[in-house]
């Protein structure tokens, strides 16, 4: 960016000039932005806690059980299966995200991604609470440690761990289900081994996330973040610095010639999480969290001069002084957002409760049944696919066609299981017109027509 380059750094914005950690002590922003984005995650935070608990139809709201293979969405349940309307709906999602990056940036990063919003709205607020500002966290830390800021960290790492251990188990419960997560917690760690271990392992990971790794986790870690310099362009929505406006810097509050509006107070820096400076540019270190918007607009009320030196606009609007507008280009891309979010919805509502094969029995030939019929033996196996056991009925319109079943006939399906059952396919000879036919075969529950499938019948 054809930006002032004054003195940009050639490493990583955490890391010091003897290669060590650089700790991040971050200002508490405070403005518009800020208190908005406490509000969306004061929502964002109790749906994380919530949707563990919710349950639409016996299933869990949004439950990723990766161990089984299974996933279960707004009550839609996803098996192994499933893997191609699943493979549909990753490819749908995939797509969603790069669009979406594409045209607002990394704003997910700031204002929705769990990491961010944990971090900056409960650990690091926990952090001002018992340690003090930053300003003050920074001055204990360069002076000898006294008993009472000792015995502070020492709380703070407490809570901390404590927090961690709910989130973990919290986690947990989007993976195996919160009745499971409730068993582990209720019966003894050797009655539940795997479970125990996975929340002490997941609480370690936490903590670690929270009280040391913290940025790392998106400037380095993430592979979304590391994806941005290939998602955006200069068109892209970004916190960007206007350097147009802010160019040439002067630290003289009072305007003196030529200077711009930064009067190089440093103070969109002192608030930034990743420790960057916006005013280098888009960096690959920005999560967009806006907290130097709100430090920067707060410095310009103050000298009397207008807000947004920092905004959220692209580069390319910067550039030519021009000021964000849904143009062509954002219309286009965010239609073609909303025509995604259409399709992956249709694809949800489309999914049905029954997952059926039918399979003709190999080696079978069609046999002689009384008064000019004709037999097929065949196989079906359903899967029920949501938690309730359900009434089941297997049916054929096609006329002079019907169905006799071996054995146990089933009537109802168990929630979640496969079951299986054989039948014959008997048919008038005066119905049967070549020699490979097809017959249309109707699966119900409760009188609703569930699904369509095709028998193939050979006439030998
Ligand atoms: S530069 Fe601004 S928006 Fe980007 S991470 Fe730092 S404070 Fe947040
Ligand atoms: S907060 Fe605003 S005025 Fe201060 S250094 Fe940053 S851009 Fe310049």
């Amino acid at each position: 960016m054809e930006s002032a380059m004054h003195n940009f750094r050639d490493r990583h914005s955490t890391v010091n000039e003897e290669g060590k950690r650089n700790w991040v002590y971050a200002y508490q922003p405070a403005g518009k932005l800020y208190d908005w984005r406490s509000w969306v995650s004061y929502l964002y935070i109790l749906l994380f806690v919530a949707t563990p608990f919710i349950k639409i139809g016996g299933m869990p709201l949004l439950q990723l059980n990766l161990p089984e293979g299974e996933f279960s969405f707004f009550g839609f349940l996803f098996t192994p299966q499933d893997f191609i309307v699943f493979g549909i709906c990753m490819l749908i999602g995939i797509l969603f995200i790069v669009i979406f990056t594409l045209i607002y940036g990394r704003v997910f990063c700031g204002w929705v991604c769990p990491q961010t919003i944990f971090m900056e709205m409960i650990f690091r607020k926990i952090e001002y609470w018992i340690e003090g500002s930053a300003q003050t966290q920074k001055k204990n830390e360069t002076a000898k440690y006294t008993t009472k800021v000792q015995a502070r960290k020492i709380l703070k790492h407490v809570l901390f761990f404590l927090l961690s251990f709910c989130i973990a188990n919290l986690f947990l419960a989007y993976i195996i289900g919160i009745d499971k997560v409730y068993l582990i917690i209720k019966s003894s760690p050797l009655e539940h081994l795997a479970g125990f271990v996975t929340i002490i392992v997941f609480t370690f990971v936490f903590y670690s996330v929270y009280a040391f790794l913290r940025e790392i986790v998106c400037t380095v870690i993430c592979p979304y973040g590391r994806l941005q310099s290939v998602l955006v362009d200069k068109n892209t929505l970004t916190v960007i610095y206007d350097f147009i406006r802010g160019e040439p810097r002067s630290k003289n509050k009072n305007r003196v010639t030529d200077s711009g509006d930064c009067i190089d107070c440093k103070m969109c820096v002192r608030v930034c999480p990743t420790n960057i400076d916006i005013r280098n540019g888009t960096q690959l270190e920005c999560i967009n969290c806006t907290a130097c918007i709100d430090a920067c607009n707060a410095v310009m009320y103050k000298i009397g001069r207008l807000p947004n030196l920092i905004k959220i606009d692209s580069e390319t609007n910067v550039k030519e002084g021009k000021h964000f507008r849904f143009d062509y280009r954002v219309k286009a891309y965010s239609t073609l957002l909303l025509i995604l979010l259409i399709l992956l919805s249709g694809f949800l509502a489309s999914r049905k409760i029954f997952d059926a094969t039918v399979l003709r029995v190999p080696g079978q030939i069609a046999q002689e049944q009384p008064v000019g019929k004709l037999s097929n033996l065949y196989r079906i196996k359903i899967t029920n696919k949501t938690n309730n056991k359900l009434p089941y009925a297997l049916l054929t319109t096609s006329p002079g066609v019907t169905i006799q079943k071996i054995g146990k006939s089933i009537d109802s399906l168990l929630g979640r299981q496969m079951q299986e059952e054989m039948f014959f396919l008997i048919v008038d000879e005066k119905n049967i017109k070549k020699r490979k036919q097809v017959f249309e075969l109707i699966l119900k529950s409760d009188k609703k027509e569930i699904d369509h499938l095709n028998a193939i019948f050979i006439s030998n």
